[in-house]
């Protein structure tokens, strides 16, 4: 454990291996937990705010939750993990606001093929997750002879129908936020990175790089307001993009779409056709594990559909699956945020099957690397949702007592070297 948050930390510098206090590892780890998930639904939240749609109920527990944290308030294991759960509850309330506020705004999204790559001239790329950024630069480069391009967890975008209807939203290029080095660099442009997921940028294009608000680099240009005016100019006085089309790709699974053809998905799981549920999304990074995920979607039965969301689908897009009973294989339902449409079609089907979201042939394989992934998966701890695989690694703020309460309780499994054979056999039974 690490401590420096009070005055008596031990030597001045931090307690380590117990508090002071009498804070224990297991006790940091739990208190740790809390705010990390508390950062990621505050993320969230922020995002939910900027679309009018808020819960003071949650204000509320963001504000308990920080008080837990405090010195000499909370020593106590259980109710420590109450919390660590109710964060969970309140970060499923926040990405349902964040869903509605964008459906409420820019309309729901509907199955949606996109062009991937460059067209000939100026252009700008929007990066992160804030759709209303994007929303404001189209209005305000309508008409101005620039393109606007998607990047990393902005691809959505394309399939809501208010973002879609403006001629210039040209399409998406590039990856996942690792890869922000090459992929900016490339990219003649000016950039702006809207949210968290942005990296202190290479001097290739540092000129060129934009931030909004809270988001900010060095060497970056910060925007406070939603005057686009300079990024737009810039990108008219920037060499121009060449046309470049890389490839066609189909998005826009939001769980409306699914759930408006859920008789379709309950017949295939009842006739047999489709045999099994994978989620397998989240976070990407740059680790060399992290192509179990990539494995896990190549080695899916042909019998199976694959849900995906978050940057996480980066390491699975590629793949060509087809269709299984009419449907396609491969679902695309959003950002990471979007696990909220995720879990409304997961309890939509233990409904209609009459059982629980743990009696149904669905398996979660869930790539975490920052704190809103922390968010989601104590939200999917709150829900009871069992046997869920994460990885690459195990968080390092979680001690191996606290792990092995949550496998105890959740059946909470790391993440193995290569997916193991019984990960696909659940879809032959
Ligand atoms: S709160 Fe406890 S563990 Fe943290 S610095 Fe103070 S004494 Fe150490
Ligand atoms: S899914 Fe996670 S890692 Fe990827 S861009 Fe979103 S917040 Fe960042």
């Amino acid at each position: 454990m690490f401590c420096n948050q009070c005055e008596q930390t031990q030597n001045g510098t931090g307690c380590v291996d117990l508090g002071v206090c009498g804070k224990d590892p297991d006790m940091q780890s739990l208190q740790e937990t809390l705010l990390y998930g508390v950062k990621g639904m505050a993320a969230y939240a922020n995002h939910a705010r900027r679309l009018g749609k808020v819960d003071e109920q949650v204000s509320e527990f963001i504000e308990e939750a920080l008080f837990a944290t405090m010195t000499n308030v909370n020593f106590d294991l259980e109710s420590l993990l109450e919390m660590v759960l109710k964060c969970g509850e309140m970060n499923l309330r926040v990405m349902q606001l964040l869903d509605e506020g964008h459906s409420e705004r820019f309309g729901t999204p509907t199955p949606t093929t996109v062009y991937e790559g460059t067209k000939a001239g100026p252009g700008i790329l929007v990066t992160g997750h804030d759709m209303l950024d994007l929303s404001d630069l189209l209005e305000q480069s309508a008409g101005k002879g620039v393109n606007i391009y998607t990047h990393g967890e902005m691809l959505p975008a394309h399939s809501y129908p208010k973002l879609k209807a403006h001629p210039h939203l040209a399409g998406h290029f590039g990856t996942a936020w690792q890869n922000q080095h090459l992929e900016f660099t490339q990219f003649t442009g000016p950039v702006i990175a809207t949210t968290n997921c942005v990296l202190i940028p290479w001097e290739t294009y540092r000129d060129r790089l934009h931030t909004t608000r809270v988001t900010a680099v060095p060497g970056g240009k910060r925007i406070k307001s939603n005057d686009f005016s300079a990024v737009i100019q810039q990108a008219l006085e920037c060499e121009p993009l060449v046309d470049d089309k890389q490839r066609e790709s189909t998005i826009g699974f939001h769980h409306s779409v699914i759930l408006g053809i859920a008789d379709k998905v309950i017949d295939a799981i009842k006739s047999g056709a489709v045999k099994h549920v994978y989620l397998i999304g989240g976070c990407d990074g740059a680790e060399m594990g992290r192509n179990y995920f990539t494995k896990c979607a190549q080695q899916a039965p042909e019998s199976s559909l694959i849900l995906t969301l978050g940057c996480g689908k980066y390491r699975i897009r590629d793949g060509n699956y087809g269709t299984v009973a009419g449907l396609p294989r491969f679902l695309d339902m959003g950002q990471c945020n979007d696990a909220y449409g995720a879990i409304k079609v997961a309890t939509a089907l233990a409904g209609a099957f009459g059982c629980g979201v743990n009696d149904l042939p669905l398996t979660l394989v869930i790539s975490w690397f920052e704190q809103k992934a922390v968010a989601v998966l104590l939200t999917l701890l709150h829900l009871g949702i069992k046997g869920i695989r994460i990885g690459p690694a195990a968080p390092g703020f979680i001690t191996p007592n606290v792990f092995r309460i949550l496998q105890e309780k959740f059946d909470l499994k790391l993440i193995e070297p290569e997916p193991p054979v019984e990960l696909f056999q659940l879809a032959v039974v």
